[in-house]
């Protein structure tokens, strides 16, 4: 048997229909879930599958409680315990292909599994540790040789190898084509140069996925076009230094600089120079997950407001009493709900084959913008105990700025709905 066939064991059987029917869900279709209960596992709208994953995953979740994320949060330890048990049941490789040890669901199934683990309580931190090995190496999966998918993939869902991502880069941002590093081909290796900036998980992790140009910009007939992609080990040619920051402080991130980084040819990915057009390809899913895992935060910190809201007396009444405190969060579940809607709309065209990005985009900027306003106002209800670190609100707030910022802003989502959805020019 290969080991790949084990590690799918537990998601396997997660799914198998009288797993499903044992748990009782079609009797809560019904009714919409309280917001107050831990991770409620009956929205009406979900497929059993995915109703299936949100409950195997919420039973995985209940071990890792607030309690877990804050001390790992103190501690600025790797949450390797969740990662391990995840790894351990398969779930790692949700949406890789069955060969390599996946399971081969959807996007649809993996959104509702990394908004499950961030409504946790793990937030940014649970969903980045594991984050790469979701999608991150779809580019591989698509685009790779076989030989190449046996060597990467097998590893990286079972757990055994972590990977990171280096596209960002100091001096040029968001403006991606213009990335400044190299890669120039030398007998059957590829020398590097250059820096990256924001790489999370490499100090934990064995392997980067890198994109890096191979044709001078000047060179090709499109910004585009020159950019390679390769996957290879994180060796000791490369720098790598932690940026201190606002949360998600268990999760690192890094700047690396690396100068005549030797890298073998067979760790290019595709073909050289068309490196852009496989980044792109998983691009939408890596909106909708981000999105998802914001949508988790969203849900945990209206979850904890409306218990404390029930819960705090002052002037003789529970202060969700006050309209004043009750209506901004009913105002934040429509803004969630309306904005996980769109998300899981998003997922279940990608999975049926749309490849246009307008629902992965509006659905993560809409979940991002929503979870802010839900994690501020679960500090604001919070009063002063919002701030303080045993109510974790404070902790949500901070994290929720990254599904804001990474991988892509709220002003790049807004000129690319301008463009292409509006039909206005581009304005940059
Ligand atoms: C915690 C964290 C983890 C990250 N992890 C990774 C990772 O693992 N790998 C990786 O490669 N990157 C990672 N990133 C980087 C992230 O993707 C970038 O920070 C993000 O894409 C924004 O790029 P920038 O920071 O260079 O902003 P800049 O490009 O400098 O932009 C700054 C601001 O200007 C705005 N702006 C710029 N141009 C325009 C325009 N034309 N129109 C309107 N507004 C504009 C932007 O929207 C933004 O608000 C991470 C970032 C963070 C904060």
């Amino acid at each position: 048997m290969r080991s790949s066939t084990f590690f799918t064991t537990s998601v396997r059987r997660a799914l198998r229909p009288s797993f499903k029917s044992s748990l009782g869900l079609q009797s809560r279709r019904s009714r919409h879930a309280r917001a107050t209960e831990f991770l409620q596992c009956h929205d009406p709208d979900l497929t059993e599958s995915q109703r299936t994953v949100r409950e195997s995953i919420a039973k995985i979740c209940e071990n890792f409680p607030d309690e877990y994320w804050a001390k790992q949060e103190t501690s600025k330890k790797f949450p390797t315990e969740l990662y391990d048990t995840l790894a351990k049941d398969g779930w790692l490789g949700i949406c890789m292909p069955e060969q390599y040890g996946g399971s081969g669901l959807g996007i649809a199934e993996a959104a509702v599994m990394m908004q499950t683990i961030s409504e946790s309580g793990g937030g940014m931190t649970a969903a980045s540790s594991i984050h790469m090995n979701i999608f991150g190496l779809e580019p591989v999966a698509k685009f790779g040789s076989d030989e190449q998918k046996e060597r990467w993939l097998v590893p990286l869902i079972a757990g055994k190898e972590r990977a990171c991502f280096g596209v960002t880069e100091p001096n040029t941002g968001l403006d991606t084509l213009k990335l400044q590093s190299s890669a120039t081909k030398d007998g059957d290796e590829y020398v590097l140069s250059g820096s990256k900036i924001w790489i999370s998980t490499a100090q934990n992790a064995q392997k980067i996925l890198i994109l890096t140009r191979t044709t001078p910009l000047d060179q090709v007939k499109k910004p585009s076009q020159g950019l390679s992609l390769f996957y290879t080990d994180l060796t000791d040619a490369v720098e790598i230094t932690e940026i201190p920051k606002m949360g998600r402080a268990a999760v690192d991130t890094n700047t690396l600089f690396f100068d005549g980084w030797r890298v073998p040819a067979r760790d290019l990915v595709g073909k050289e120079n068309e490196g852009f057009k496989m980044i792109m390809h998983g691009m939408n899913a890596e909106r909708i997950l981000i999105g998802a895992e914001a949508l988790g935060l969203g849900y945990a910190a209206l979850r904890r407001a409306a218990l404390y809201a029930g819960d705090r007396v002052v002037f003789g009444r529970p202060i969700g009493k006050n309209q004043a405190i009750q209506h901004p969060l009913a105002d934040s579940w429509m803004k969630l709900e309306s904005a996980r809607l769109m998300l899981y709309h998003a997922a279940k065209m990608y999975d049926q084959g749309y490849e246009s990005g307008e629902y992965a985009n509006a659905g993560k900027y809409l979940a991002a913008e929503a979870a802010f306003e839900a994690c501020e106002r679960a500090v604001m209800t919070h009063g002063g105990m919002g701030y303080a670190k045993e109510y974790h609100v404070e902790r949500y707030l901070r994290e929720v700025f990254i599904p804001r910022i990474a991988p892509v802003s709220r002003e790049m989502i807004c000129n690319y709905i301008g463009e292409r959805v509006l039909g206005l020019p581009k304005s940059y």
